[in-house]
């Protein structure tokens, strides 16, 4: 059986305080019984994750991005080694922003995925086609590419540790989610890929999230998807009363 996970993406938002709150909050919500085989996640800014690890017992803590390289002389970067000594289990890498705004391709994101199985962290893997793509019927050919280029130099037994997100570009931060139909024909095609190369068990175990303006109000109907396997949630997770509703919409 796959896992159900709903993760909450932080963005480059909250302050160190309004962080450890909302954190307490999905906690809070969390320690009073998680919707039944439900993972949640919270991925804050790097800054919080030593004092939001120490708050969280019930809820898993993600970050948002690693280095490429395991230690040196990368002013900036923070490695998947530290990331795992500040409390993280899970890091969100090839979100589009990073690909679109720091220039993350596939053979980045490949030196990322070395980094995050060695340190025994949980790769949560984005993909997904921007609106021209989409447009122009494009967007089954670029999202089997993102995902050929990074998954299928892994092993099975590493692939197992992944999570993919499923992120249409023009659905994120825009209001525009994708509709469930939408949805489960890219989640059913990546599985169908997945399937492909790494065997029907693996492509069955693969739980794969879907991402872009997903909020209270329609995350049923995406999750009530058979290839949907829960969400990973940007503006709607700031907000914990909207984030557990989005956990209890299985
Ligand atoms: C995201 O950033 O991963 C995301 C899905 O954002 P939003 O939910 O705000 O569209």
């Amino acid at each position: 059986m796959r896992k159900k996970i709903v993760a909450g993406n932080w963005k480059m938002n909250t302050s160190p305080q309004e962080g450890l709150a909302l954190a307490k909050a999905v906690e809070a919500k969390a320690s009073h019984g998680l919707p039944q085989g439900v993972e949640l996640v919270v991925a804050p800014p790097f800054t919080h994750l030593s004092a939001v690890a120490a708050v969280l017992s019930k809820v898993g803590l993600s970050a948002q991005n690693c280095a490429t390289h395991d230690s040196g002389a990368y002013t900036g970067e923070v490695s998947a080694s530290m990331l795992k000594q500040a409390g993280a289990g899970y890091v969100i890498i090839g979100h589009s922003e990073r690909r679109s705004y720091y220039g993350e391709t596939d053979q980045s994101l490949s030196l990322k995925m070395a980094q995050l199985l060695k340190n025994g962290l949980t790769p949560i893997f984005c993909c997904g086609e921007v609106l021209d793509e989409r447009e122009s019927g494009k967007h089954f050919e670029v999202v089997e590419a993102q995902v050929a280029n990074v998954l299928f130099q892994l092993s099975e037994e590493d692939f197992r540790k992944v999570v993919i997100a499923y992120e249409p570009v023009w659905a994120i931060g825009t209001g525009r989610t994708a509709s469930p139909e939408q949805a489960q024909e890219m989640h059913a095609a990546i599985r169908g890929w997945l399937r492909g190369h790494f065997g029907d068990s693996a492509a069955a175990d693969c739980a794969i999230l879907y991402g872009g303006s997903c909020k209270a109000s329609n995350a049923q109907e995406l999750f009530a998807n058979p290839d949907v396997d829960g969400g990973l949630i940007g503006g709607a997770s700031l907000n914990a009363d909207e984030f557990w509703a989005i956990a209890n919409s299985f």
